[in-house]
């Protein structure tokens, strides 16, 4: 009795996540019809969507519980590339997590591809590449993948026009990456101090221009951006509404959790009533980037991070194996609660347990 009614909390909570990358009404601007889409464009998205449901079916299988790792050579030796997860698993705000230094060094001596993926879409790479260097790390700009930069990532994949303009809601690092990547955008942060005052008959004009609107996380979130936002999506024939992330809740100071991109995502959801594109994680689509570009086949990939909703998620959506670390946001008790229905393959302390089990087994 307990276990069946444990199953159906299981099954419905993960369809709720997985839900979250999917764009549900997305035949509505991801239609042939849609003048922003080529036809080569619209097969892709075709493709995604049902890679995405293959992923939302798989998750609603029974996973085993996590095993605690122990014998951390076996799981080096099983792949050959590392993803992690930074802000819980590399660094905590700004200080580095202990034996982060020693540990990539090790994976990198025993020939290793790291890559370091982030939803936080604040900085550009070039920016997270600058972090890195201030925590004495040395890892390279290409191994770095931001939710920032996944946006322009995106729009390549899906050939959108480079005429067209991209109206951001989320800070610097998202106009810097569409930049580089040659994308024409308005807003920013410099719509943060805009207000709107209202009078008799006021109107607000947008830009006809703007074929996606791209909402990340943003401090200056207000309802100028909102308006503006809702106005692109709703009033631009085929307008795209792309998310960075859904993150509920983000860690600011370690004081307590503050809202995440999540919360400026809902507000145009709620607006405009539709479900965005979803380029960080726990969506697939920079996985399937990832392995496209470097050549890899996913089970050859370790997923490392500390959120089971985003990082774990993310791993199994794509099909690679992965590993909790205790040293963020999760706790024992959070994995091993009944309610939880995401169990990574292993789970640990930090990353540099890779060390200590390692000398264990030796
Ligand atoms: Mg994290």
């Amino acid at each position: 009795m307990l276990r069946s009614s444990t199953s159906v909390a299981v099954v419905s909570h993960t369809q709720r996540l997985c839900s979250h990358s999917l764009p549900t009404n997305y035949t509505s601007f991801f239609s042939p019809r849609n003048p922003l889409l080529s036809n080569s464009a619209f097969l892709k998205w075709k493709t995604n969507i049902a890679s995405s449901n293959n992923n939302r079916f798989r998750m609603a299988a029974t996973k085993a519980l996590a095993q605690p790792l122990q014998n951390a050579d076996e799981l080096i030796d099983s792949v050959e590339t590392f993803i992690f997860d930074c802000d819980g698993v590399i660094w905590k705000g700004d200080s580095l997590i202990e034996g982060v230094p020693e540990t990539l060094d090790m994976l990198r001596a025993k020939g290793k591809r790291l890559v370091f993926v982030t939803n936080n879409s604040t900085k550009s790479r070039k920016q997270y590449g600058k972090k890195f260097e201030t925590l004495g790390l040395n890892v390279n700009e290409e191994e770095i993948f931001a939710s920032s930069f996944a946006v322009p990532a995106y729009l390549k994949s899906i050939d959108f026009p480079k005429d067209k303009k991209v109206y951001v809601i989320g800070e610097d690092g998202i106009l810097k990456e569409l930049e580089l990547a040659g994308y024409k955008y308005v807003g920013g942060p410099e719509d943060g101090g805009k207000k709107i005052e209202l009078k008799p008959g006021f109107l607000m004009e947008h830009d006809e221009d703007v074929g996606a609107v791209v909402v990340g996380f943003d401090r200056y979130f207000n309802y100028y951006k909102i308006q503006y936002g809702t106005l692109c999506i709703r009033e631009n024939p085929g307008c795209l509404f792309i998310a960075t992330n859904r993150d509920a809740v983000t860690h600011l100071t370690d004081a307590q959790e503050w809202a995440g991109g999540g919360s400026m995502v809902g507000a145009l959801v709620g607006s405009t009533q539709r479900e965005p594109l979803v380029v960080g994680k726990p969506s697939t689509f920079m996985m399937d980037y990832l392995a496209n570009k470097f050549g890899i086949s996913k089970s050859q990939i370790c997923m490392v991070g500390d959120r089971l909703d985003t990082d774990i998620l993310f791993g199994q959506n794509g099909g690679c194996k992965t590993l909790l670390v205790l040293s963020g946001v999760t706790t024992t008790a959070m994995l091993q609660s009944p309610n939880n229905a995401i169990q990574p393959d292993f789970y640990t302390n930090k990353i540099s347990d890779f060390l200590s089990l390692k000398a264990a087994a030796v």
